[in-house]
């Protein structure tokens, strides 16, 4: 079993009935998705199909207060994605909201590290790299302790300080998706996991596979993430069991399915 962790998409787009997209994801080697999208499109493709998405709302985290957050779990959210913010995401303004996602038991989703901007660099993009490294989740762990994150992008171009903090907190997970993650060597990723050859099951098995891909569409392109994520397990000779946490047990159990 696989789910991506980490999926868009419009159900908009759906050109085939719930059933046989479901059944062409699961050819493709995806059994479910964590769909990130804004709350009124997210909820409709929950509504069309049904369990196959795990809803993570996005919120505007400089408008939104806590109530919203509350508003949002009450429609069904099981986590919220948090990105492009005007301050750094330790910032104790953000608190009452990662508070609220705490009380029901949901998941803090994170954009971790670099943001693409657009051809004639529009003011929506006008963010601060720094504002949203993977340290700043040190700093939200020490404040609002046990909180479920999801960081995705793992810190982007941080590695080692994305790494260093899903080795410290038992409740902090990250994926590799999007961007240039899997671009890079596989000798970095397998000393990132298996440093000179022993592997370190207490932080590759915190991945949670993920791809930052549009689904609902003719094509996902999801192939070239299961790949890497296949041969990453070979290289550092995961056993099957830490597999299938990274491939599906991870996401499942934190988001209570
Ligand atoms: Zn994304």
């Amino acid at each position: 079993m696989r789910i991506d962790s980490h999926a868009h998409g419009s159900v908009v787009n759906l050109n085939e009935s719930p059933g046989e997209y479901i059944t062409r994801c699961r050819r493709d080697g995806i059994d479910g998705i964590v769909l990130i999208a804004d709350p009124e499109p997210l909820f409709s493709a929950r509504d069309r199909l049904g369990s196959f998405v795990i809803s993570v709302p996005i919120i505007d985290m400089d408008q939104a207060g806590p109530d919203e957050v509350r508003r949002l779990f009450d429609r069904g959210a099981e986590g919220i994605k948090f990105f492009l913010p005007k301050h750094a995401y330790g910032d104790e303004r953000y608190f009452p909201l990662y508070e609220a996602i705490k009380e029901r038991d949901g998941v803090a989703v994170f954009h971790t590290g670099y943001v693409m901007h657009d051809a004639d660099y529009s003011s929506r993009y006008r963010v601060k790299l720094d504002d949203m490294r993977a340290g700043h989740i040190d700093t939200i762990e020490r404040n609002v302790p046990h909180l479920k994150v999801l960081m995705g992008h793992f810190g982007n171009p941080y590695w080692e300080e994305c790494w260093k903090i899903m080795w410290a907190h038992p409740t902090v997970y990250a994926d590799v998706s999007g961007g240039t993650a899997i671009h890079r060597s596989m000798l970095m990723w397998r000393e990132m996991f298996a440093p000179n050859g022993n592997l370190m099951a207490n932080t590759l098995g915190k991945l949670c596979f993920g791809t930052d891909m549009t689904y609902f569409g003719a094509q996902h392109g999801v192939q070239p993430y299961i790949d890497f994520h296949e041969r990453l397990f070979e290289e550092t000779g995961t056993p099957p069991e830490l597999r299938d946490q990274v491939n599906a047990g991870n996401v499942l159990r934190l988001f209570g399915r």
